[in-house]
């Protein structure tokens, strides 16, 4: 791990380091603690530091700006779309084929378009994935809602009231049922207990690699 720090002195009397939500390591260190003193104190913690660096609650690392332009890649469930900028009177953002189009005088508000669009696959997808989910698990819940999350991409109330992020719907069908079996397990076993897991392997078998598609690629769901 090539590790990437910012050093920042003070009239402090221990060197601190944390990890901030955009994934910055930042030490702080007393203003007489020499480089090499730093260095150790960041190299007896890479450990801990890495295990922040993956939290996937933390903010991703910051992306290029989407540009909406001709030949930028959008996901869909798992799969890269180009972009193509079309002639033509404004209209709406559509799938066709290989590529997403939207028209040259829609490009600046070419965000607003894809959140929207994202959002409206988002419920007509999930919903009766949900529904058929619940129903093979034998749990219910009260409510759905598609929304924007920010930080994760899904949780849940003790209510039974289930939340989940439009931008899931970028990543893999592996990855959505893995986030609605977690979800769903929830509702029965609240904490993260071997019985949870246990429900959650039935139901997704892949959940392992669904969570490291998460951990490698969920930075890139955030634009
Ligand atoms: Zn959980």
């Amino acid at each position: 791990m090539n590790l990437q720090y910012e050093i920042i002195r003070s009239a402090r009397k221990s060197i601190g380091i944390t990890v901030e939500r955009d994934r910055r390591v930042v030490v702080r260190a007393p203003h007489q603690a020499s480089d090499q003193s730093v260095s150790a104190a960041v190299a007896s913690r890479r450990f801990w530091i890495w295990q922040k660096l993956r939290d996937p609650n933390k903010y991703p690392d910051p992306l290029p700006a989407k540009e909406y332009v001709t030949g930028e890649t959008f996901l869909y469930l798992g799969q890269p779309y180009t972009l193509v900028l079309t002639d033509g009177n404004r209209g709406t953002l559509k799938l066709a084929g290989e590529q997403f189009e939207v028209t040259l005088v829609d490009r600046d508000r070419g965000k607003e378009l894809f959140k929207a669009w994202y959002l409206g696959q988002a419920r007509a997808c999930l919903n009766p994935r949900i529904a058929t989910l619940a129903a093979e698990m034998g749990i219910g819940y009260r409510r759905i809602c598609v929304r924007e999350l920010r930080y994760r991409w899904a949780s849940c109330t003790p209510g039974g009231t289930l939340s989940f992020n439009w931008r899931i719907v970028q990543a893999p069908m592996i990855v959505v049922d893995y986030l609605i079996v977690h979800e769903l397990a929830h509702v029965r076993e609240p904490n993260h207990s071997p019985e949870f897991w246990n429900l959650v392997a039935v139901h997704a078998p892949s959940w392992a690699s669904a969570r490291d598609w998460l951990k490698q690629n969920g930075s890139w769901l955030e634009w």
